[in-house]
């Protein structure tokens, strides 16, 4: 099993798509490990993006997430961070293919409503950033069995 982190941005939040949006991973398989709604303050926003710093995009990307309160989650599920990241779809809403998240809920690069940790690596700093310890909680799920090879 593995863990990713998913940000339901701001536009999520203030479009009220965070329910089915959540719906559509647990429907997949996945399990809610952790979620909280908070406001997100330009320090976090800039750590969570920091290997964007400098680009064109940053400070208006900075001004998004910090513009309304964000949904932040960790999902667990086999390959967790591949499904998610295929669920979501191109970063670019206009791109994106139809059956994804993006694609059937964005019209927008930078409003995009979502984000998925893009490898192993990144789940695990973003989930030290966002997230206590503590706060991500183990549990089993009855009946994995019909849902994972070898759960
Ligand atoms: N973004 C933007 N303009 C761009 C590229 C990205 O506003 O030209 C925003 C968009 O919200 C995106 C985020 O910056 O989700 C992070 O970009 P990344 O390339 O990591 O996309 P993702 O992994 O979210 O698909």
């Amino acid at each position: 099993m593995q863990k990713t982190l998913i940000i339901f941005k701001p536009d999520a939040v203030q479009r009220r798509l965070v329910g089915e949006i959540l719906a559509r991973f647990e429907s997949k398989g996945l399990r809610v490990a952790a979620l909280k709604l908070l406001q997100v303050g330009r320090a976090l926003g800039e750590k969570h993006y920091a290997e964007h710093a400098g680009k064109p995009f940053f400070e208006g990307l900075i001004d998004f997430i910090t513009g309304g309160p964000v949904v932040v989650g960790v999902l667990e599920g086999n390959e967790a961070v591949a499904v998610v990241r295929s669920m979501l779809g191109a970063t670019n809403g206009t791109a994106a293919a139809p059956g994804t998240i993006r694609g059937d809920f964005s019209s927008s690069k930078q409003n995009n409503l979502i984000h998925g940790s893009d490898s192993p690596e990144s789940a695990a700093r973003e989930m030290a950033l966002w997230f206590k310890p503590e706060e991500v909680v183990e549990y089993a799920i009855a009946g994995s069995q019909w849902v994972f090879d070898g759960a």
